[in-house]
């Protein structure tokens, strides 16, 4: 089955993969958890690993598998961390800083090539804790920048 195209890209949204500090993961990992959930393989477009490497999921223009009702018209972004150590019930934003580092190029990145587009956690959109921080407070220190 090919790739679906989006016909338009108005979000994009954060997620974590709320997992604890120690677990260094990446796309490998997530593509083999997503498709143990019968889908086609990784659900985002791009993951933030701990070290701060931006790894790339599906290309960035076709549907995804991360929000549900906002596949169709959004980008997801995984940054890998999201629970508390030891205690994976706990959430917290314990991202490093060259994750936020990247974080932010990548979006500012996205913003540029997707103009207009809006910025928000999975949170906003499902019942969830994801991505356990404040998205759009967060966004809104970069756009005033
Ligand atoms: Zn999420």
């Amino acid at each position: 089955m090919p790739w679906k195209l989006r016909k338009y890209t108005d979000r994009l949204i954060i997620h974590c993969a709320a997992t604890p500090p120690s677990m260094d993961i990446g796309v490998k990992t997530i593509n083999r958890w997503h498709k143990q959930r019968g889908w086609k393989g990784v659900g985002y477009h791009k993951i933030l690993r701990r070290n701060g490497e931006i790894e790339n999921g599906r290309p960035l223009d076709v549907y995804g598998a991360h929000a549900r009702r906002y596949n169709g018209r959004s980008i997801g972004i995984c940054l890998i961390g999201g629970v508390q150590e030891g205690d994976h019930k706990k959430t917290e934003a314990n991202y490093t800083s060259t994750q936020w580092q990247s974080l932010e190029r990548l979006i500012r990145n996205l913003m540029d090539r997707f103009p207009g587009v809006k910025v928000i956690g999975h949170k906003e959109v499902s019942q969830t804790a994801c991505p356990c921080f404040d998205v759009t407070s967060w966004a809104s220190t970069l756009q005033a920048s």
